[in-house]
């Protein structure tokens, strides 16, 4: 094949690194299904792929129905029997073959019109029962849509190997399917530094460049494709000259890493012998042999969300005891902090109606905005069962270690007590019962939202810990969405507000003789930890692969000089002028 010619493209950093590979363009979940117009020739091929696509269907749902029947109560079992119904209809079955022969469209386009005819008639009418039977058909539609999808086959877990993976955006529960030694780097149009998806990336050591207009990648000739994802460029189909420059480039990195990594099992100290601890932040149970290995202290955040990110349902008590059983030994002794599902936001499942027939998403609806709506600990109080389901999980699982509870996005001092109350009522019946459970768990609030940032010292007295999510607070702070790249540069981490609260809440913490740990992604910046050591932050908890990073940089600095900064750091009250400030006093 000619060589073509080389493109470069720029966008926005989210995932340091350099990424070279063949590129691959990947439909994600949410994306729109691909409509084209078909030709003659390819109507019988088309017919053959929605027969397919239809017949997996029918089984997903025979198998649901199988399951229900055991366990579920009648009405989800009526509706799973309707939607196998529908499929049966000639409306489904010879209906959509007919489309496909006359309009010449394929079956992804079909069904979109369908969808929205259905949507036109019957959504104006009031009516409960109309309402259900557009819900059906979009149901019965998006499985069979489901089975269409032309990279179906081709699963994030499923990559060819040195892929670039290019799509509109990524998703948490994809992205955290991603293999490293598969996936070279991600391009995508949206997603913002410290969306889920970028933080997965980033743990898994994945280079990641956002804001890049995948439309104009589609029309170009892709032979080949090299993200730079520290300077957030796209070079597409490089010439031998830059090929070289950044395979250069990339054996320095990995070089660079592994001798971090030879230094990783040493304190966390600094130069003067101030022990700062760096825990890890996990997403995969399976991987805490690898924090140890890189010298964690323990878990400090285990988003316990990722249980079921990929997966269509809720995980039981019993699946949720033996994973944190296992966990709490595979530490031994050292602290697991477990934070209740923080689902929600940028977290949204496409959860089936559990065996009661509940849709929990589907009863909160589209949220216009769901970073303010109902995310994380408001979602588990509006839904006690899954909470509870949760924190007896948790409490049975604490006889095996050290565990501690975390309540994510707290923005009111009744939602910890709340906590605590049905905590206080689990651990009587479990004894009760004569299970074992820990005598003391600590439980503690995440500091994300500014209501608690500003109560911090009611919430520390009440609290066992504090926990400060940068991640949210900086969203919510400064107005800031956390996905979106055009607010990307108004997303500052250090902003001066920031800064000021994180010493707020040290102070408050400190007054109360509980200990903070700072779990957000600015604990893995270089270019930030000495200011927030110097702000008195002595615990840090950040991806494993981050650890040999944090560990280097702490053992640059002495304490004296990181408080300077810090007292230096308070004094600017622009976020642009802190920038400066900080570009120029934290080089080493
Ligand atoms: C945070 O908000 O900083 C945090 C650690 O939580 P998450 O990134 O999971 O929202
Ligand atoms: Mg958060």
């Amino acid at each position: 094949m000619a060589e073509a010619k080389e493109v470069i493209l720029r966008g926005l950093p989210i995932s340091k690194g350099i990424g070279i590979g063949m590129p691959i363009f990947f439909a994600g979940v949410d994306e729109d299904s691909p409509q084209v117009t078909i030709s003659k020739k390819e109507i019988e091929e088309e017919i053959i792929r929605y027969r397919r696509a239809l017949d997996l269907s029918r089984k997903d749902l025979e198998k649901l129905q199988s399951m229900s029947i055991q366990e579920g109560p009648p009405e989800i079992v009526a509706i799973l029997g309707t939607h196998l119904e529908m499929m049966q209809d000639p409306l489904m079955t010879s209906g959509i073959e007919e489309r496909i022969r006359e309009t010449l469209q394929n079956t992804e386009s079909i069904f979109r019109h369908l969808i929205e005819e259905y949507k036109q008639r019957f959504n104006s009418l009031q009516d409960a029962y109309f309402q259900e039977r557009v819900r059906d058909i979009v149901d019965v539609s998006q499985r069979i849509l489901g089975h269409l999808r032309p990279l179906q086959r081709l699963k994030m877990g499923e990559m060819p190997s040195n892929s670039i993976i290019l799509t509109h955006e990524l998703v948490p529960s994809e992205t955290v399917e991603a293999s490293a030694t598969l996936v070279s780097a991600f391009v995508t149009a949206a997603g913002g530094i410290t969306s889920h998806a970028a933080i997965i990336a980033r743990a898994k050591g994945i280079p990641y460049v956002a804001n890049v207009d995948i439309k104009l990648l589609k029309k170009l000739e892709l032979q080949s494709v090299i993200v730079d994802g520290s300077q957030g460029i796209v070079i597409v189909n490089p010439s031998r000259k830059t090929l070289k420059k950044y395979q250069e480039l990339k054996k320095g990195h990995l070089e660079s890493y592994k001798m971090l990594k030879s230094a990783s099992h040493l304190k966390g100290e600094t130069i003067d012998g101030y022990e700062v601890r760096i825990f890890a932040n996990l997403e995969n149970p399976k991987e805490i042999d690898l924090l140890i290995k890189n010298g964690a202290s323990g878990v400090g955040l285990f988003r316990s969300e990722y249980l079921f990110l990929s997966r269509k349902s809720f995980p039981t008590e019993e699946e949720q005891f033996q994973i944190y059983k296992r966990m709490a030994k595979a530490l031994r002794g050292r602290p697991l902090v477990i934070r209740t599902f923080d689902i929600g936001g940028d977290k949204k499942v496409d959860l089936l109606p559990d065996a009661r027939g509940i849709d929990y998403f589907g009863s909160i609806g589209d949220e216009l905005n769901p970073a303010l709506g109902c995310r994380a600990i408001r979602f588990l109080l509006r839904y006690p069962e899954l909470l509870e389901a949760q924190l007896r999980a948790i409490l049975r699982a604490s006889a095996f270690g050290e565990i501690h509870i975390l309540i994510p996005m707290v923005s009111d001092l009744g939602e910890l007590r709340e906590v605590r109350q049905l905590i206080a009522k689990i651990q009587k019946d479990l004894k009760g019962k004569k299970i074992k459970t820990a005598d003391h768990i600590p439980v503690g609030c995440m500091i994300e939202v500014p209501s608690s940032a500003i109560m911090c010292d009611a919430l520390a007295q009440e609290a066992d810990f504090l926990s400060i999510g940068t991640n949210d607070l900086v969203q919510y702070v400064l107005a800031a969405d956390r996905s979106n790249p055009s607010t990307s540069d108004l997303y500052f981490s250090t902003h001066p507000s920031i800064l000021r609260l994180i010493r707020m809440v040290v102070a408050s913490a400190n007054q109360s003789r509980k200990p903070v740990i700072l779990c957000g992604e600015t604990a893995a910046d270089p270019s930030i930890i000495p200011i927030l050591i110097g702000l008195g932050i002595r615990e840090f908890s950040v991806a494993a692969r981050h650890i040999p990073v944090v560990k280097h940089t702490i053992r640059k600095w002495r304490i004296l000089e990181a408080c300077r900064l810090a007292e230096g750091a308070l004094e600017h009250a622009s976020a642009q002028e802190l920038k400066e400030y900080l570009a120029a006093e934290t080089v080493r």
